[in-house]
């Protein structure tokens, strides 16, 4: 079973557009999983059908008994994250500002503060319209622990994957270089980075391929609306010779992005007779002669 891995270093490089497309082309013999917790989109397009529905814990919150509590107000004092507000003497934590820390329930005189899970997001096994199951999660408004949730999705669709005897797993990644995009990393065999020709794409690409230099993990490259500005496509041309990442190919600027995306279906669905569609079919077979 082969691990790939797309990631963009920056949003906006048409990233989705072209995961969408691959999973298209690889729907008999994929597990996809959309590990872009912070901010899935792939739904839009793959429309899957949830089959199953968990909460995810990771984190702690202080919670106050408010029958216990004598208001001495130490909490309050001691909370670096200003997280205890009072009012008439009344104290209460406030979710959001809290870190988990438990340095209140330790200096309560009175055993009125316990740390409880927190509900950080849901994680949810579905059935792609493909018919390709698909691993994805919504992290909760303001919590954290995007990594841990990322890598909870992947180890699912790795055994989703094994059990259904499927070749690949599909990853479409986060933006950035955070610790979501190095949980994706872990164990991959294959990235892909879809990039732009612009100053921050070029900038991006170079930060998130420093990451991924370090797990040696082999690559490929796509360079997205590339004559949009051919002397940074060229750049980013030199910089995948340099660097030994196989350059796969690019696409030119192309209303089919936006047409296929209001759509709702992959490039590759929408218009098979495309010259988008048929590179991108040409990159997704690059990559799988991998
Ligand atoms: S657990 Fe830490 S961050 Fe949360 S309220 Fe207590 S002291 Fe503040
Ligand atoms: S430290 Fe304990 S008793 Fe004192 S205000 Fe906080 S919760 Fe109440």
């Amino acid at each position: 079973m082969k691990e790939i891995v797309i990631l963009s270093g920056k949003g906006g490089t048409g990233k989705t557009s072209i995961t969408a497309s691959f999973a298209y082309l690889a729907r008999h013999i994929a597990v996809i999983a959309d590990c872009d917790v912070d901010a899935a989109d792939l739904h839009l397009i793959l429309k899957p059908t949830i089959k199953r529905k968990e909460d995810f814990y990771s984190s702690l919150e202080a919670v106050i008994d408010q029958e216990k509590c004598i208001s001495c107000g130490k909490c309050e004092r001691v909370c670096r994250f200003d997280a205890i507000s009072s009012y008439n003497r009344l104290y209460d934590v406030i979710g959001l500002n809290c870190e988990g820390c438990g340095y209140c329930e330790k200096v309560c005189p009175v055993d009125a503060i316990k740390m409880k899970q927190k509900l950080d997001g849901e994680w949810y096994i579905s059935e792609s319209r493909y018919v390709t199951p698909l691993v994805h999660a919504k992290l909760g408004i303001g919590t954290e622990n995007s990594g841990k949730l990322v890598a909870l999705v992947k180890n699912i669709a790795k055994q989703i994957a094994e059990r259904s005897k499927k070749e690949i797993v599909l990853v479409d990644g986060s933006p950035g270089v955070g610790c979501p995009v190095i949980s994706s990393l872990s164990g991959a065999n294959y990235i892909v980075f879809v990039t732009e020709p612009t100053v921050s794409g070029v900038h991006d690409l170079k930060r998130v391929f420093e990451l991924a230099s370090k797990y040696h993990i082999p690559s490929g490259l796509i360079i997205n609306k590339a004559d949009l500005n051919r002397e940074k496509t060229q750049e980013l041309i030199e910089f995948a010779k340099n660097e030994n990442i196989n350059f796969l190919g690019q696409l030119p600027y192309d209303e089919v992005f936006t047409k296929a995306m209001v759509t709702g279906l992959s490039i590759v669905e929408f218009d098979k007779q495309n010259n988008i569609s048929q590179t991108i079919t040409q990159m997704w077979e690059q990559i799988m002669d991998y």
